[in-house]
């Protein structure tokens, strides 16, 4: 290190260290996508291409950080989460945050031609994305978090789903629809969309109904229903960086997957039980 006498401002630097044995979740949210999907053109209310894209730069990200246990992606924004006993950048908040970001929007834009071949994407309308990293004490808390990001998948995909269906196929205007909409639950908008339209909701596409979750494949197990996944605690020992680098090798030959199916009741978790463990499955033959 060169000494020099404008080294002491280094000191400046706020430790910004996240607690240990915390789940660390870091969720990024594409900048105004509502315009940036307008001027692209995405396809009301849900453009597949622009999810595919979406969960393409987040396979990426998983792939370059072992360290993450599982993601999940909806509309424009996706969470990353990290186990408790990760140790990456030494937990430091901003290191975490910004290689996430910066990885997935390298990724996003890499591979945009390929998802818009004839839309090319050119600036000022050019995407960007914004992140935070947010730590979770215990595995309920961390599923509830999770739970809580795909309801919000479900109850905007029912709102949108009908709007778009009354506005594109029943000619009303936005105004109109949004007005009818307003203080309607569940069941009335089920009810629109059928018996109006004769949609059954049940039907529309999981990666639309679900979001879209991310995890590494390893051999499905029996669910042990004697085992409470929501109460255990995760972390009891403290890995040596030995352990942790052969974890980090065996997480890297797992298949990263995508998948679109129910994460809020127990039956995903129990059965990849690996995901909330942090030690990796048996590999797939
Ligand atoms: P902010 O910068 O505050 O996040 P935003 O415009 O990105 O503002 P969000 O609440 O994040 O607002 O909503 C994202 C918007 O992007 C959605 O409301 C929708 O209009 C659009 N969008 C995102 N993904 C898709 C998609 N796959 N298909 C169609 N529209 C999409
Ligand atoms: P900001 O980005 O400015 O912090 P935000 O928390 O709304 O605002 P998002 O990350 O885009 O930013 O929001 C994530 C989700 O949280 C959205 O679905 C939003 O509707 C929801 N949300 C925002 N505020 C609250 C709140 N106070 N309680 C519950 N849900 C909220
Ligand atoms: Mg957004
Ligand atoms: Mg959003």
């Amino acid at each position: 290190m060169a000494n020099s006498r404008f080294e002491y401002v280094k000191s400046f630097e706020q430790s910004d260290v996240l607690l240990p044995n915390t789940w660390i979740v870091v969720r990024i949210d594409g900048r105004g996508f509502h315009k940036l999907s307008d001027h692209y053109a995405f396809t009301k209310p849900n453009d597949r291409r622009a999810l595919d894209l979406m969960n393409a730069a987040a396979v990426e990200v998983m792939k370059e950080l072992p360290d993450l246990c599982i993601a999940y992606g909806v509309s424009d924004e996706y969470s990353f989460v990290f186990h408790p006993n990760c140790q990456l950048f030494e937990r430091r908040n901003g290191k975490l945050v910004t290689t996430i970001v910066s990885t997935f929007t390298a990724h996003y834009i890499y591979k945009w031609s390929e998802y818009f071949p004839d839309r090319p994407l050119l600036p000022p309308h050019l995407p960007s994305f914004d992140g935070r990293a947010v730590i979770y004490p215990n595995n309920r808390i961390l599923r509830d978090y999770m739970s809580w990001r795909q309801v919000d998948c479900h109850i905007n995909n029912l709102y949108n789903t009908t709007f778009w269906t009354m506005v594109l196929q029943g000619g009303m205007s936005n105004t109109d629809a949004e007005q009818e909409l307003k203080g309607t639950v569940s069941a009335d908008k089920n009810e629109i969309l059928f018996k109006r339209f004769g949609i059954n909701y049940n039907n529309e596409l999981e990666i639309y109904k679900k979001g879209t979750v991310l995890y590494r494949q390893y051999e499905l197990e029996e669910p042990k229903p004697t085992k409470s996944f929501t109460d255990e605690e995760s972390v009891e020992s403290k890995q040596s960086r030995s352990q942790q680098d052969k974890i980090r090798k065996l997480r890297r030959k797992a298949q990263v997957v995508i998948d679109h199916v129910d994460i809020i009741r127990d039956e995903f978790w129990e059965k990849r039980p690996w995901i909330l463990s942090g030690n990796p499955g048996k590999l797939p033959v």
